[in-house]
């Protein structure tokens, strides 16, 4: 396994529209090693979720997974997601994301999903999230539709560099 190259904001390759990959492309070992990669990437870069694009790749693949809190979710495979956007109001609550280093905004997104999509063998996978799990699977389908999550605040009054987020906003701490 390798860890990837993960391109940040300002590379075209974020605000393209990634294709859906087809079950035999799927199975292939290439594709298999850059599930694998993704995966490794995301975790050395402590992420909850990576997508396609972020990684140079135009496919319709993200991982994520949230370990701790509310809403803890194992990490998924999710190939060519269909979403289904459940429940409001929206919730506006915190995002960054490793392509937006060093930012973290707040987002309004609903609080509820239903996702559709293949596993990383091709099998279909149904499932619902809530919460930060919803968040995150909001947040890369929209990377997988060149998509970032700077394009869904309603106001920028909450964007803060890491370093004011801790002093100022991060009310998790302690
Ligand atoms: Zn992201």
């Amino acid at each position: 396994m390798s860890i990837l190259n993960v391109a940040r904001m300002g590379n075209p390759v974020l605000r393209e529209k990634a294709r859906p990959v087809e079950r035999a492309e799927l199975l292939t070992p290439v594709i298999q090693k850059l599930i694998d990669d993704m995966i490794q990437t995301m975790v050395e870069y402590q992420g909850i979720g990576l997508a396609g694009p972020q990684v140079h790749e135009q496919r319709r693949i993200f991982v994520a997974g949230v370990e701790d809190g509310e809403d803890p979710m194992p990490l998924i495979v999710v190939v060519n997601p269909v979403l289904t956007l459940l429940g409001s109001p929206t919730v506006e609550d915190w995002e960054g994301c490793l392509s937006i280093p060093d930012l973290r905004g707040r987002v309004p997104r609903v609080p509820e999903v239903e996702l559709r999509a293949l596993d990383r063998y091709g099998e279909p996978m149904q499932r619902t999230a809530h919460g930060l799990a919803a968040r995150v699977i909001q947040h890369e389908t929209d990377h997988l539709n060149g998509v970032l999550f700077l394009d869904r605040m309603q106001s920028f009054d909450s964007l803060t560099h890491l370093n004011e987020f801790s002093r100022f906003w991060n009310t998790e701490k302690d």
